[in-house]
């Protein structure tokens, strides 16, 4: 067993105690490059899973599924039917570009983030306007559109041109900074510009799309966060590291603040719900439950409790049963009633979603 490396793993929380086994070094990735692809190519075309963007090279589907990987888990896309049910909603770039905002909102319902498929939207409507409903090949061209970064540039160069392309996201920035053994934190400029660096050396461009999609995935399933698989890595002779556990470093950490929302249930006499839809910069056109300040809820009573995170606040969503309305009332301001089957079709973020399917069926 002296082939093996041994550091010992503690989690912090945790009082058991795991170990990371890890083969040698015997070339770095950079050095042993070929025998780096090799490798790699050679465990993807066994154990790659099959996801429905990985068999198109439609650049219009590659970069849906690309914006809405950006916050949210595979697992999630796929599971709920979201990446499905998004194309068949709007199955070319000239459908989303005409699409209208209920519609967009609606099929995005549940992946949160609702900025993303405004700028989708306005992606698709440039590709339309400026070439003509064809994608650009070229990172220059891509990297004008709107909401293109120099990762998805490098993502549609890759999977729907199959070009040589960099292309650097958390998985990969994790698995690089962990071959290299890298000890400063990915998350500042310089580290980042260093990561970025050695993914140009590091990248095949023989096979854009095979490669970038198995360094993808093996940040995903073997180099996960914690603790790696480095027994089953199909690349750890090539790895730097000793202690994989400790990589990434990262300096930034972001603080959580905690705040409580307020929000109003109320039915008029027909059973219809009070529902508003926001105007502000976030979640325009969505439609919640009425948010309101806490003293003009004091009388009362809390009937739902409901925690959910969004961006760097954590939420306890407490909802106060108004009743029934009072003969007379008007509502305001963007506020609006609404039956069930109305609201079945509207656009909810997801937290009010959960709220209001709730209360429909329990009050
Ligand atoms: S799983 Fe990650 S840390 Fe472990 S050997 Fe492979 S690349 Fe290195």
């Amino acid at each position: 067993m002296d082939f093996l490396q041994c550091p010992l793993y503690l989690p912090r929380k945790s009082r058991s105690i795991r170990v990371v086994l890890k083969p040698r070094c015997e070339k770095d990735a950079i050095e042993g490059r070929a025998g780096f692809h090799s490798a790699l190519h050679g465990w993807f075309s066994k154990h790659g899973r099959d996801y429905p963007w990985r068999r198109t090279t439609d650049p219009y589907q590659i970069l849906v599924s690309e914006v809405m990987l950006q916050q949210t888990q595979i697992a999630t896309v796929l599971g709920k039917g979201y990446f499905t049910r998004f194309i068949e909603a709007f199955p070319d770039v000239a459908a989303l570009a005409a699409a209208e905002d209920a519609p967009l909102l609606k099929a995005w319902e549940g992946l949160g983030y609702y900025r993303r498929a405004r700028m989708l939207r306005e992606t698709a409507r440039a590709v339309v306007h400026l070439h003509g409903g064809r994608f650009p090949e070229e990172i220059e061209d891509l990297g004008k559109l709107p909401g293109i970064g120099p990762y998805t540039a490098g993502a549609l160069r890759a999977f729907a041109f199959g070009k040589p392309s960099v292309l650097v996201d958390g998985n990969v920035a994790r698995v690089i900074a962990r071959l290299m053994d890298f000890n400063e934190p990915i998350d500042a400029t310089s580290g980042l510009r260093q990561i970025w660096s050695w993914a140009g050396e590091l990248a095949d461009p023989r096979k854009p799309r095979p490669y970038h999609a198995a360094l993808m995935e093996l940040g995903q399933r073997i180099c996960r966060p914690g603790v790696p698989d480095c027994l089953g890595c199909p690349v750890s002779r090539f790895c730097r590291c000793s202690a994989p556990e400790n990589l990434p470093l990262k300096g930034r950490k972001t603080a959580i603040t905690e705040v409580d929302e307020h929000v109003l249930w109320l039915r008029d006499r027909k059973g219809r719900v009070l529902l508003h839809q926001e105007a502000g910069a976030r979640r325009t056109g969505l439609w919640k439950l009425p948010v309101r300040k806490e003293s003009e809820l004091a009388g009362f009573a809390e009937i739902l409790k409901q925690r959910y995170g969004i961006t760097r606040f954590r939420v306890t969503m407490r909802v106060h049963d108004g009743g029934v309305a009072a003969p007379g009332f008007q509502p305001v301001d963007g506020d609006s009633w609404k039956t069930p089957e109305e609201i079945a079709a509207l656009a909810l973020a997801a937290p009010f979603r959960k709220a209001v399917e709730r209360l429909l069926h329990e009050i």
